[in-house]
């Protein structure tokens, strides 16, 4: 089996003899067919094919399933943003009157989708501190849970997801956990690995890298036997009215069930598909993703060191960082480094964090992270703006709290920018 380098860059497609080396775009809406039959086997699902783009294209397809490969799932997707897979990899479990199992530690866009979006379609969401006992995770279960959800990495927080002990709790209550890889990418972390089931992404980060696409994606671990719980999913182990009464968990097994159910029936219903040029943008990305990742997490690490021993710093917060009360999980889970994403406090908080920002040079203020270019940002006057002081400081968030996102440039450079800024 090839190493993750190698994956980044060649898996997913594999040219035949005369074909293009780079992935083609398919910028087609639709595929032509001989004969009527032919193109009904493709909607009855009877046929592998291609017959319209909402749905599935190949040049999407090529670039999932290098996706996968990188996660090592048995089935994958992408979506037209992270948001999107966020939400088709909940629903693909979840009716009205359902409930979910979440951390509290999770991206500002994944916490409104759970906390206010879901559940006015009737869907319920129990918020449980990643770092909470074993009693209070206990306790957030219900009869009607149908998954946990966390992110690897919390995006803004940084608390670390001990995938082990969710994956564990879900399992006991028959339920997958979902986890949302973006940060750590499948370079640093493979969550299907420790127990998670299910992956998403926000391919917009690291993946992309260049700040180029919107995009997400979702992978399937195969792990998770749908059928040994089918009382809790008639989604996937009943006949889907919809689609001429076919049962995905029998048709497509363990490892197909997930994703094609939310390709067929959800791709279908709610069209949340990306375009084919967008996934090429992305493909460029995740060729460099292993050379990158390294040195976002280098500099990272060497700015975060720089900030701790500032005395102009509140705080810092790197989960690389030996001080970092993260700092056991990431090695356990993150070895070869964690992200390039590091919060820290400037002293004289809320107003000394406003002009540090307007400071900086080299480093922009963008509402982005995980980009080539360096920049930064201030959450609680900006993406959790939101949420109040309560639902913050569960959210991990302060109000003094800068994030920055460490891009490619020379960490040396980055530093004297750093360091003019704090005045
Ligand atoms: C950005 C982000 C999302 C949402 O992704 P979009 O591509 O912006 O829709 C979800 N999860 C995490 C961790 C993110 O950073």
């Amino acid at each position: 089996m090839a190493g993750i380098g190698t994956k980044c860059v060649q898996a997913g497609y594999t040219p035949k003899n005369g074909e293009p080396r780079q992935i083609p775009i398919i910028e087609s809406t639709t595929f032509k067919y001989d004969t009527g039959d032919a193109m009904g086997a493709l909607f009855d699902l009877e046929a592998p094919g291609y017959f319209y783009s909402r749905l599935q294209n190949p040049t999407c397809d090529m670039v999932a399933a290098k996706i996968t490969a990188l996660e090592g799932g048995t089935a994958g997707m992408l979506t037209s943003a992270g948001q999107a897979a966020s939400f088709l990899a909940a629903f693909n479990l979840c009716s009205a009157r359902d409930h979910i199992v979440a951390s509290s530690a999770i991206y500002g866009g994944t916490y409104n989708l759970l906390a206010v979006t879901m559940k006015r379609m009737g869907i319920s969401t129990t918020f449980v501190s990643p770092d909470c006992t074993e009693d209070e995770l206990e306790a957030a279960f219900r009869p009607e849970t149908k998954l946990v959800f966390g992110e690897t990495i919390a995006n803004p927080a940084l608390k670390v997801l001990d995938i082990e002990r969710f994956a564990r709790a879900a399992h006991a209550h028959g339920v997958p956990l979902i986890v949302d890889n973006t940060f750590p990418t499948p370079v640093g972390c493979r969550p299907i690995e420790w127990g998670a089931d299910i992956i998403t992404h926000s391919t917009t980060k690291y993946m992309d890298g260049h700040g180029s696409a919107v995009g997400g994606a979702i992978v399937d671990s195969g792990r998770f036997d749908w059928m040994a719980h089918a009382d809790k999913y008639p989604g996937l182990c009943t006949p889907d009215e919809s689609y001429h009464g076919i049962t995905y968990a029998e048709k497509f097994g363990q490892g197909g069930a997930f994703i094609t159910k939310a390709t067929a029936q959800l791709m279908r219903d709610l069209g949340v598909t990306p375009s084919p040029f967008s996934a090429y943008l992305l493909n460029l990305g995740l060729e460099s993703l292993h050379v990158r990742m390294k040195r976002h997490c280098e500099s990272a690490l060497k700015i975060a060191r720089f900030l701790e021993e500032d005395s102009r710093v509140a705080w810092v917060n790197y989960p690389s960082l030996p001080s970092s009360p993260e700092y056991e999980k990431a090695k356990k889970y993150m070895p070869d480094g964690t992200c390039g994403v590091v919060s820290f406090g400037v002293k004289g908080g809320r107003e000394a964090a406003g002009r540090f920002m307007e400071n900086l040079g080299l480093v922009a203020i963008e509402t982005h992270v995980a980009d080539a270019r360096s920049c930064c940002l201030h959450p609680a006057t900006t993406t959790h703006r939101q949420m109040n002081d309560e639902e913050l400081t569960a959210a991990g968030v302060s109000p003094d709290l800068v994030r920055l996102s460490v891009g490619l440039e020379d960490a040396e450079d980055l530093i004297a920018d750093i360091d003019r800024a704090l005045g």
